[in-house]
């Protein structure tokens, strides 16, 4: 049975346009899914802040163009901050310009990690499904995720199975991974290239673990990714006296995947409950195995001694030691392993599955009385 066209609204991250690199993984996220999406012949409209730009065109596609202020992530407040929204900010005019549109469409996905478009889902006429990109960094996140899915579950979707364990979930979890453009990335057999470490530049994405390995090793480290956090890149520099961190830079897909997948390992060393971790994947689409730390996503991701090794969060001894036996894994496992779970194609089905559900549903008006 061929399933009907939909006509889904998208809203993107209002942390950063697209392509700036402050959205993190979510941007990549929003742009695997919209050409899945399309693939599957669904008719897409993107809403995302001023100066987004997508790699590709479709007859399916339209992009509408909103400008204001970036919002603050939640990952860098305290747990019981409240919601703020600056003077000018981006995120209600997103939702604004969606709500003047929804009529005609049959749902809109939300991809910011924010209050005020998952306090809409109880207001608006049309179902607002959620895929949510991190775990519990806020308390007032928690508690709005958590009511949310107590009336209207079938509209929230998780990345993995861990993540989603940090909010109070009324019901299991749907959990739809996450998937990525098998065109942009080459299969690379070199098993002898350096090691490498990506990701946004921060205190949650733990470098300094990485570093001290390649430090042991007497090695460089090869690092991508945008400099969120500028005092901690100099704090890591200053540590760190030898030349030990080649610094790469934030790249375009295209180019990152060519650098990245000439390394002989991947190492992730998250200090937070890590939603997904699409670095690591991106690592395995190019024959990379990723030693990372099995806390969140990467160790869902990650099977042991099959694409990678898992290492107990901090260990990094364990780290040194899953290192100097990576030449273990075989490459070709890595690329088969993101062949079969983490297309954007095998994405955009889950992520259709999930629709499906949600729309067949009906809407709960319990949390009205
Ligand atoms: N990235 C990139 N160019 C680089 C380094 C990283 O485009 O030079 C992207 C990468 O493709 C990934 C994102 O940065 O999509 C990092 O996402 P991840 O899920 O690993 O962590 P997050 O930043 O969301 O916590």
């Amino acid at each position: 049975m061929i399933n009907k066209q939909l006509k889904l609204i998208l809203v993107s991250t209002p942390i950063g346009y697209l392509g700036s690199g402050k959205g993190g993984g979510v941007e990549l996220t929003i742009v695997s899914l919209i050409k899945g999406l399309i693939s599957l012949g669904h008719k897409i409209i993107l809403i995302a802040p001023k100066g987004s730009k997508l790699p590709f065109e479709s007859e399916l596609l339209e992009i509408r163009l909103i400008d204001g202020i970036d919002q603050p992530s939640w990952q860098h407040q305290k747990k019981t901050d409240p919601v703020l929204i600056p003077s000018n900010s981006v995120l209600p005019k997103l939702w604004e310009d969606v709500i003047n549109i929804a009529n005609k469409s049959d749902a809109v996905i939300n991809f910011s990690y924010d209050w005020l478009p998952l306090w809409l889902t109880k207001t608006q006429p049309i179902k607002i499904f959620h895929l949510i990109s991190m775990g519990a960094e806020s308390k007032i996140m928690k508690e709005t995720i958590s009511e949310i899915s107590q009336f209207f579950p079938f509209q929230l979707a998780f990345h993995t199975k861990r993540q989603s364990k940090d909010y109070d979930l009324k019901t299991d979890p749907i959990i739809v991974g996450n998937g990525f453009d098998i065109e942009n990335y080459l299969f690379n057999e070199n098993e002898n290239g350096p090691l490498g470490w990506a990701g946004r530049i921060a205190p949650e994405k733990g470098l300094e673990d990485a570093v001290r390995v390649a430090k042991s090793l007497g090695e460089k480290l090869l690092v991508w990714g945008l400099i969120e956090d500028k005092e901690y890149a100099s704090k890591i520099e200053n540590t760190f006296t030898e030349e030990i961190v080649e610094w790469k830079g934030f790249l375009p897909t295209n180019k990152f995947q060519e650098q990245l997948g000439r390394c002989r390992a991947l190492i992730n060393t998250p200090k937070w409950n890590e939603a997904y971790g699409n670095v690591i994947v991106e690592a395995m689409a190019c024959g990379v195995p990723v030693i990372a730390y099995d806390l969140g996503g990467p160790g869902e991701l990650i099977e042991d001694g099959f694409n990678g090794f898992l290492v107990k969060p901090n260990n990094i001894e364990g780290l040194i030691k899953a290192t100097k036996s990576i030449s273990e894994i075989k490459r070709r496992n890595c690329r088969n392993w993101f062949e079969k779970k983490a297309t954007n194609k095998v994405f955009a089905k889950r992520v259709e599955n999930w629709l499906h559900k949600g729309l067949n549903k009906k809407i709960s008006t319990d949390f009205q009385n």
